[in-house]
């Protein structure tokens, strides 16, 4: 295994469910970007053949702290691209978080690795590129994030997919995908009271414990977003056909919805560890610790329409991203990392983040009729953030 964000909350949790399973498992290639002590702590425990720090200014740290082992150190954004494909590792664990994710996860799938996917930002910048990138490698695809491993399972239903990770639906009379969300701590909040949230409070998600980005991504909704692009990408399902139905247990972790009236659902008890075992290990089931799901005991689970587009409207941006097609999608995700940024910072209030993010769709000339080619979708992306800093300065 290659563990691409080893450092971060992903990360962090698939090593704990490869140290549950050490005849099964070994780590070859761990990747972070700033953490160099946690990196150090984790490369001296699972003894990989190399790693990588992305902050090139730690790379000195990193390697005398291991002198003396057989680690190769690689540092800056050409060694994590380097680390992710270099080692002997069958499949890559893709937990970088945003848009650095895509050029070292490619450069995985290129030399031939399957993934583990948990970077959305991958699909929503690159959609297209990516998944002919693996039909072409004919490598497997598996998705981590919770929602899209629920519709695999269902799909899937303990088979190994296709080869080249596209998933065959012909035979499955589909009717729609059923997203679930949580809401995240803002549910049922007015706009007024919108207006006063601070990142502490964005922060504190009410069943998943994340990193900062994903956290307040699932505050404004736009998390759903790119999952409904991510979806559409992984399962090759028209956007009207995938719907998002508010879930506060967040225990149902998405549903497939088929034309005789049938609706198949996964459940577990929210934690990251079953979609990362069920990534790893399939078509087998391995065990984790996760506590198993008593539902007498929870004794209810609720379920609300998605909330109106007014209140939150990052998610019928992502919609209307998808719609659009082309550029629209990487134009999209590079203004809300922006955006997301600058909230952390507080320069910029939580109701701005979809206001700066449709301003950029609006206006940024890189919204092309086509993808085009890695050159081009990194050439979008770095168009899109200039705009978006541009609107973050002016405000
Ligand atoms: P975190 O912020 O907790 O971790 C991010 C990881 O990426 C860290 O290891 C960080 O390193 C590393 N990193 C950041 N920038 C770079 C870079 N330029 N080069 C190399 N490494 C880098 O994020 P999460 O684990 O929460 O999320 C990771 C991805 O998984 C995201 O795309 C998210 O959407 C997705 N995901 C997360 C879920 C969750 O429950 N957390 C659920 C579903 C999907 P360092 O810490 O050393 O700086």
């Amino acid at each position: 295994m290659a563990i691409l964000g080893c450092t971060g909350s992903i990360g962090v949790n698939t090593l704990r469910v490869i140290a549950d399973h050490p005849a099964r498992f070994r780590v070859v290639a761990l990747v972070a970007g700033r953490n160099g002590r946690l990196l150090v702590e984790q490369a001296l425990r699972f003894q990989p053949e190399v790693v990588a720090i992305q902050q090139e200014s730690l790379a000195a740290e990193v390697r005398q702290a291991l002198a003396g082992t057989n680690i190769r150190v690689l540092c800056g954004a050409a060694g994590v691209v380097e680390a992710a494909s270099c080692s002997a590792a069958q499949m890559v664990v893709s937990a970088i978080v945003g848009a650095a994710g895509l050029l070292p996860t490619l450069a995985a799938i290129r030399a031939g690795k399957h993934v583990a996917l948990a970077n959305k930002e991958c699909l929503v910048m690159a959609g297209p590129l990516f998944m002919a990138e693996v039909a072409r490698q004919g490598v497997d695809l598996i998705p981590v994030d919770s929602e899209h491993s629920a519709i695999f399972q269902v799909l899937c239903n303990g088979q190994r997919q296709q080869p080249g990770g596209v998933l065959t639906l012909r035979g499955q009379d589909l009717g729609r995908l059923v997203l679930t969300a949580s809401g995240g701590p803002f549910r049922g909040c007015s706009r007024s009271q919108l207006e006063r949230v601070t990142p502490a409070m964005a922060l504190s998600h009410p069943s998943w414990q994340m990193g900062h980005k994903i956290s307040i991504d699932s505050a404004t909704l736009m998390n759903k977003g790119l999952e409904v692009i991510e979806a559409f990408y992984l399962f090759g399902v028209a956007a009207d056909r995938i719907q998002v139905v508010v879930h506060p247990e967040s225990i149902v972790h998405s549903m497939v919805a088929y034309r005789d009236g049938s609706v198949l659902a996964q459940l577990g008890v929210p934690d990251m560890r079953t979609p990362i075992a069920v990534a790893l290990s399939w078509p087998e089931r391995i065990a984790t610790t996760v506590p198993q799901l008593d539902l007498a005991q929870l004794g209810q689970l609720r379920f609300f329409p998605a909330p109106a587009a007014e209140d939150f409207p990052c998610l019928s941006l992502a919609y209307r991203a998808l719609r659009q097609g082309g550029s629209a999608t990487t134009v999209l995700n590079a203004a809300n990392e922006v955006a997301v940024t600058a909230f952390l910072q507080e320069r910029i209030g939580f109701l701005e983040i979809a206001h700066l993010i449709e301003w950029v769709m609006e206006h940024c000339p890189a919204v092309t009729a086509g993808q085009g080619s890695l050159e081009d979708i990194v050439q979008t992306d770095r168009e899109a953030r200039c705009q978006a800093e541009a609107w973050v300065a002016r405000h």
